[in-house]
């Protein structure tokens, strides 16, 4: 039986990792997010995991009162949510946790030996080579949640070491916004931007994706996870989100990943790997979906996928820079400080300052991630 420690166990890949355990009988070891008492309080007392951590302290305080009539051991603060990810005994620590908060406990993890499934990908944006590095001293392996790097990972498998790999291809759906001009950006709003066309996920991935910069995120991850340089991972509009993602060998040779979309199949890929079994995803019958489609991005419009893949090329501590200072504008935006069109001038503006150097410890991730922040605020004059 699989044994699970579960990051970010309330939001959305956290909620529905939980789907697959139930649908599979996976035992969950421990449950980490960061203040939602009533929703962890309900899964503390479904799944009965020995660690439960939430990062606010006073959600965990609560949460404390609530289940003191079980053994369940309650952390606080974000060294809780570490011991749930290296301490509890899982064999696999899934990380669904949002943002480079996810970092430091991704690092514990892979330190303590524990197989990693990765969701989080701003952990591998802020801190790719210091993940990649220990992962490798640690002998642990990190495997892809995300669907288009589990396509990938899943077109890879059998390839002879990637040594005949020419190309990646991501396949972007293109938002709610695909098409529009940039004029016509500039009156989104909220709302609008929160009406992802297929997929149904937490608030800051949805705008990313409205922007694009999920996209250029993903393209930094999968620099990592598969060890490919920026200039041969390209990026390709397909609107249904059927074709997760594919690969191209030196021959030309495209192979590709196909599905409906549905995290819950690459969340227990990556926890079954390598081994295949039923799952909740629907079978795919090609003849009701009829057309897929593809389109060249428009970089210009959506210049944040320029501003991830001019990051990655320039490396050190840009790429934690452009993620920190997006999480900052993202949330603007959703609080309704900022325009839509404000985010990208934000993340070039406050990049600027980012420290320049080629080796980076975790302390100057950390440091990067506070002065971003602050300069996307003055900048931006909220
Ligand atoms: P979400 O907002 O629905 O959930 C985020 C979870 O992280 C919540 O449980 C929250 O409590 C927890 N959290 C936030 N800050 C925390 C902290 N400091 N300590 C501990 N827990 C904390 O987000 P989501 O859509 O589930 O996305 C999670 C991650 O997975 C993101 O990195 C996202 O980019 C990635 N991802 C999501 C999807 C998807 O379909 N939702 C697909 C691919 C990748
Ligand atoms: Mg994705």
């Amino acid at each position: 039986m699989k044994r699970i420690n579960l990051l970010g166990s309330t939001g959305s890949i956290g909620e529905q990792t939980l789907d697959v355990a139930r649908a599979r009988g996976y035992r969950i070891e421990s449950l980490a997010a960061f203040s939602n008492v009533d929703l962890i309080e309900r899964q503390i007392r479904e799944f009965k995991p020995e660690y439960a951590a939430l990062a606010d302290e006073k959600a965990a305080a609560d949460l404390k009162a609530r289940v003191a009539d079980l053994p369940v051991k309650v952390l606080s603060g974000l060294e809780g949510v570490s011991v749930c990810g290296a301490e509890a005994k899982g064999d696999i620590t899934l990380n669904s946790v949002v943002g480079m908060a996810g970092l430091k406990p991704t690092l514990d993890a892979v330190n303590a030996g524990k197989t990693i499934a990765l969701a989080n990908k701003e952990t591998l944006v802020a801190g790719g080579k210091l993940v990649t590095d220990l992962a490798e001293k640690k002998k642990v392996k990190i495997l892809p949640v995300d669907s288009e790097h589990s396509a990938i990972f899943q077109c890879l498998l059998g390839a002879p070491e990637n040594k005949a790999l020419k190309r990646i291809i991501l396949t972007a759906s293109g938002g709610p916004f695909f098409g529009k001009t940039k004029e016509e950006l500039k009156k989104v709003t909220l709302a609008d931007a929160l009406k992802h066309p297929n997929w149904s996920m937490g608030q800051k991935i949805t705008i990313d994706s409205a922007t694009m910069f999920n996209k250029g995120l993903e393209l930094i991850e999968a620099v990592w996870l598969f060890d490919m340089a920026p200039e041969n991972i390209d990026i390709v509009v397909h609107r249904e989100s059927i074709i997760h993602s594919l690969v191209e060998y030196t021959d030309n040779s495209v192979i590709a990943q196909l599905g409906h979309p549905d995290m819950r199949l690459p969340i227990q890929f990556a926890i079954t790997y390598p081994e295949r079994f039923e799952s909740p995803e629907r079978q795919l019958d090609l003849w009701e979906i009829g057309t897929l489609t593809f389109y060249k991005p428009d970089y210009e419009t959506f210049p944040c996928m320029d501003i991830c893949r001019n990051a990655i090329a320039k490396g050190g501590l840009l790429p934690a820079a452009v993620n920190c200072a997006n999480e900052e504008a993202n949330l603007l935006f959703r609080q309704g400080k900022i325009s839509f069109c404000d985010i990208p001038e934000l993340i070039n503006a406050a990049s600027a300052y980012a420290k320049d150097c080629e080796n980076y410890t975790l302390q100057e991730v950390l440091e990067t991630d506070v002065l971003m922040r602050e300069k996307v605020r003055e900048i931006a004059s909220v």
